[in-house]
């Protein structure tokens, strides 16, 4: 099955009803890229910029950047690409920035845009580096943790000077940038309606979103059991966020861990997402799961789970309504 799968990998994810889902990978380095086009990714929905960042004793530099945003779209070919702004906090502690060290909460605390929002002259080198990279290559902007809309609003008016100084000094930069964000704290799902009339389109984090809706660190092993992306509660999250999206005219994907479980496809289909982002290596198989399911069968899926009392009935019931 798996030769099967890989066989195949390279054509675009089609129902058997006919819908077609754009699959795009996750990567955290030019490495990452490689293997991802190797393995069928149709563009990238989440480049973590963590890694120009982590393990080194300074920031990177403008120059730095734009090398590494080009290189990763030249490898893509054409193929959209989905940067990230920086989301260190958290798990990704910094030295030089002298985050997350000294937190009682990290994964509450000072992390991604709230950290960036905060040093705008350090944000702007980093959304400097994206525009200039945008002039020939097919990119777009993603905020991560975003939490209210007055955050979206700041990051706009700051990538806006930006913009502002780049045609002051005769820079060239793609004038029609989409600009999303990362769905993955609570608030922004309630609000979801809101944010959707701020930006072009959403992505889903449900290993953040995971955790903050089940109240359970996702680092902390103890409580694994109740960190399931799989519960009912965090699925009712994820159509609420599609509905918003869909109802505003926006595209809304799904880039945690949950799109690569073997068994979440029907669902993820069956709530009417447009784009799933995932570890390359699982491409194939999920481009498979796809062709094997029609958006009727998805939705009826998606419909029943969502009425389960557990993460473990959800499981039972895909078990049951997967096509072994
Ligand atoms: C997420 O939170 O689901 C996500 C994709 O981002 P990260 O795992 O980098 O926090
Ligand atoms: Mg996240």
């Amino acid at each position: 099955a798996q030769r099967e799968a890989k066989a195949k990998a390279h054509q675009p994810a089609v129902t058997r009803d006919g819908q077609q889902i754009n699959v795009f990978a996750n990567v955290g380095s030019i490495n990452d890229v490689q293997v991802a086009i190797a393995s069928g990714a149709e563009g990238v929905g989440l480049l973590r910029t963590e890694f120009l960042y982590l393990g080194r004793t300074i920031a990177p530099t403008e120059d730095e950047q734009f090398a590494v945003y080009q290189a990763i779209a030249q490898v893509l070919n054409h193929r959209p690409l989905i940067i990230r702004t920086l989301d260190v906090g958290g798990d990704k502690p910094l030295p030089y920035l002298n985050i997350g060290f000294t937190e009682a909460n990290p994964f509450l605390g000072w992390r991604g845009i709230r950290f960036c929002l905060d040093h705008p002259e350090f944000f702007k080198t980093q959304l400097r580096a994206i525009l200039r990279a945008s002039a020939e290559h097919n990119l777009k902007i993603m905020l991560p943790m975003i939490a209210t809309v007055m955050e979206v609003r700041a990051a706009k008016i700051i990538l806006g000077e930006v913009q502002d100084e780049l045609r002051q000094a005769e820079i060239i930069f793609d004038e029609n940038l989409q600009v999303g964000i990362m769905v993955e704290v609570p608030s922004a799902v309630a609000i979801a309606d809101q944010l959707a009339a701020e930006v072009d389109f959403f992505s889903i984090g449900t290993n953040d979103l995971t955790q903050y809706v089940m109240a359970g660190d996702r680092t902390n092993l103890r409580v694994a059991t109740l960190v399931d992306a799989l519960h009912p509660a965090v699925l009712r999250m994820i159509r609420q966020t599609v509905q918003a999206a869909h109802t505003a005219g926006i595209w809304v994907g799904l880039c945690g861990e949950l799109a690569a479980h073997p068994l979440a496809a029907p669902i993820l289909l069956g709530l009417g997402l447009d784009e799933l982002s995932v570890n390359p290596q699982s491409i194939p198989i999920l481009k498979q799961a796809i062709a094997r399911l029609s958006v009727t069968e998805a939705e009826a899926i998606a419909t029943l789970a969502l009425q389960q009392d557990s993460a473990n009935h959800v499981r039972a019931l895909l078990q049951q309504s997967t096509v072994p």
